[in-house]
């Protein structure tokens, strides 16, 4: 069993012991192909469920739903298999093309364009869940097409917290579809330049606002790369700053791990409360932090717990201020 983040009580609840709750994550695997403004890599292990349940298997029994085609190697199987993720519910589509996504930084690391998506076996149906699998309790829709983290929410027996992330790409051509998927969420998560572009609005906090009021969402994560989150809750706002990075590699996948650390914490503590959701926070900044240092999850799956708890306990006392 790979080393695992286990939150004792008063943090996690007493019913966390029995170890029972468990991680659904839904959403691409990819080979990816990646320039930089100082590097490149081609067919890098990626997609947004590979580092969301890579990061998630940090903190819970994980299992990853998708699909890939033959091609998938299978080393890259055993790099999930190596953290514990079931990879049960994985589609092998046979004579068919795993996910190729092509991407390129700007100078600032900031922003990206997309130049190439191959579709592949993303454009198949799925099979549906492994029966028991439906009654997971902690469900990540990672970034995905809509219609397909919708098919997945109604294949859900009794979800006790839903996390959707999405991407600039599904607000401009599916928007419709994204609302009724992020109706059902109990966390929304979105990057800055999304919240502007779904709400219209240049201000954060005003558009985080907006987003609580007409995604149907319970609460809502913006993201702001390396100037850290704000979470919007019913019971009020929560900001975190970033993990202060210096050795910045390749940003590609860090909304990803962040979307399934924060799940996994909260399963972990089998907890949903505003309070729980701040920690999930803290720890999902930390595991973020360690996948913009290399290419591809290399970095997510060689950091162990010791670096993840100690990036945590340096946000802490980053931001802890005296009254
Ligand atoms: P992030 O940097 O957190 O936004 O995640 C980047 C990952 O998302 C890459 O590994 C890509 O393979 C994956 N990705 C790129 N385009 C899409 C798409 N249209 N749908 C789902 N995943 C995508």
């Amino acid at each position: 069993m790979p080393e695992r983040i286990a939150f004792p009580a008063p943090l996690a609840a007493a019913s966390a012991a029995s170890g029972s709750a468990s991680v659904l994550v839904s959403g691409t695997i990819a080979y990816d192909d990646i320039l930089t403004p100082s590097d490149s890599i081609k067919h890098a292990l990626g997609g947004s469920g590979s580092y969301a349940a890579l990061a998630a298997s940090f903190f819970a029994d994980t299992r990853l739903a998708g699909i890939v085609g033959s091609d998938f190697a299978v080393k890259d199987f055993e790099r999930l298999k190596k953290r514990g993720i079931d990879t049960a519910g994985v589609n092998i589509v046979p004579a068919g093309e795993t996910f190729f996504w092509r991407g390129k930084y700007h100078e600032n690391y900031n922003s990206r364009d997309t130049l190439e998506t191959r579709l592949g076996v993303n454009a198949h149906d799925r099979s549906p869940l492994p029966d028991a699998w439906r009654d997971s309790p902690f469900i990540l829709l990672a970034n995905d097409e809509p219609r397909l983290q919708h098919a997945v929410i109604a294949q859900l027996r009794a979800p006790r917290f839903i996390l959707v992330d999405t991407m600039n790409l599904w607000i401009d051509t599916a928007q419709a579809e994204l609302l009724r998927v992020t109706a059902r969420a109990d966390l929304f998560v979105v990057n800055d330049s999304e919240a502007q572009q779904l709400t219209g609005e240049s201000n954060l906090i005003v558009a985080g606002r907006k987003m609580l009021k007409r995604t149907g969402a319970r609460s809502v994560l913006v993201k702001k790369g390396e100037h850290g989150a704000l979470l919007f809750h019913p019971e009020g706002m929560f900001a975190i700053p970033s993990y202060p990075v210096t050795a910045l590699r390749d940003p590609t996948g860090a909304g990803d791990s962040f979307a399934g650390a924060f799940i996994g914490v909260l399963a972990a503590l089998d907890r949903v409360d505003f309070a729980a959701l701040r920690l999930a926070a803290l720890y999902a900044t930390a595991v973020a932090s360690l996948t913009v240092e290399s290419f591809s999850c290399d970095r997510l799956e060689s950091a162990g717990i010791a670096e993840i708890e100690k990036r945590a306990d340096e946000i802490r006392d980053m931001t802890r201020i005296p009254k």
